[in-house]
């Protein structure tokens, strides 16, 4: 599917034919005036800011009469949205974008995302998801098809007042971003860093390690690592990083333990996940670079943006 950018007309139609406020989350329309609201008329970023609406019927019209390129919607709850001050508390949030991961299976040039990428994209929010839920035990947690990626969206109580670092630190945990003591492989967060890289593994061929500043990973040992690569992989399982080790020099092996850390840090944008002012494209609004519709998902598994998330214009292309 042609992923090219909407037009003013297809914009009209959009707003005018197919959107309708209903297309809002409860999570938004519940918190409507506490919001900081955002948009962009031209594609040129979000400069009309500090926008704040006292009721639903407003915002409709707004986004009715505007047809705007592109609309966000703060993450932070605050008493006077119009100046962004009394903030109260913020939505936790993860932005998982497959045209930025460190590592993809398909040949998407930088920038572009195609169905692998995106389901690619997929399986990495739930794995992130699986992790808030089975360790630190949160519930209230959405996920939005963004247009490029996905957002995952915890509303959980005991997140909505964490510091940014505190947030960080979360991050870190979720994504993998610290390299496990080597001698310590039980537990809970080697395992979750194990099963990242059992993933990942599979991706580094030659070209990719390339692209990483590793230079003491040498690519024919990374040659002779994808070779043997089912039994690395089934050891790997088993907790143990013996075999991955005994191919690798002790070099190349803690490099490469290196580069999974990097490509789990970069799977998701960190500058998102910090930030507790941020705001974030509207569920429901549309993404007119891509023509695409940013939707709420309440089935990730099944979710097929390619199939629920295409606005009629494209389908009449
Ligand atoms: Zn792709």
């Amino acid at each position: 599917m042609l992923l090219r950018e909407a037009t003013p007309e297809e914009r009209r139609l959009y707003y005018l034919e197919e959107w309708k406020a209903s297309y809002l989350p409860d999570y938004i329309t519940g918190s409507l005036t506490m919001r900081e609201f955002a948009f962009d008329y031209n594609g040129e970023g979000p400069k009309d800011r500090y926008r704040n609406f006292v009721s639903l019927t407003q915002f409709e019209g707004h986004m009715v009469s505007s047809q705007p390129y592109a609309a966000y919607s703060s993450v932070a709850f605050y008493k006077e949205p119009q100046k962004r001050s009394g903030w109260l508390s913020a939505e936790l949030v993860f932005d998982i974008d497959a045209k930025d991961l460190p590592v993809r299976s398909c040949n998407c040039r930088k920038g572009d995302v195609c169905e692998v990428c995106m389901g690619e994209a997929k399986e990495f929010v739930l794995s992130i998801s699986d992790t808030l839920r089975d360790i630190f035990s949160l519930k209230d947690i959405k996920f939005v098809y963004s247009g490029r990626g996905y957002h995952i969206r915890v509303f959980d109580e005991e997140v909505l007042t964490l510091s940014s670092q505190e947030r960080a630190e979360l991050l870190d945990y979720v994504a993998g971003n610290v390299v496990p003591e080597k001698e310590n492989l039980k537990g809970r967060y080697p395992e979750l860093f194990i099963k990242k890289a059992i993933k990942i593994l599979p991706l580094f061929t030659a070209d990719v390690m390339k692209e990483f500043d590793q230079p003491a990973v040498r690519v024919h040992r990374v040659h002779r690592l994808l070779k043997y690569l089912p039994d690395v992989l089934e050891d790997i399982e088993n907790g143990s990083f013996r075999k991955f080790r005994e191919i690798l020099s002790n070099k190349t092996y803690l490099s490469l333990l290196e580069t999974i850390r990097e490509v789990n840090a970069g799977m998701v944008d960190a500058k998102v996940t910090v930030d507790v002012k941020r705001i974030l494209r509207l569920p429901g609004s549309l993404h007119s670079k891509v023509s695409m519709i940013c939707t709420p998902v309440k089935n990730l598994e099944s979710f097929d943006p390619f199939r629920d998330a295409v606005p009629r214009f494209v389908m009449e292309r």
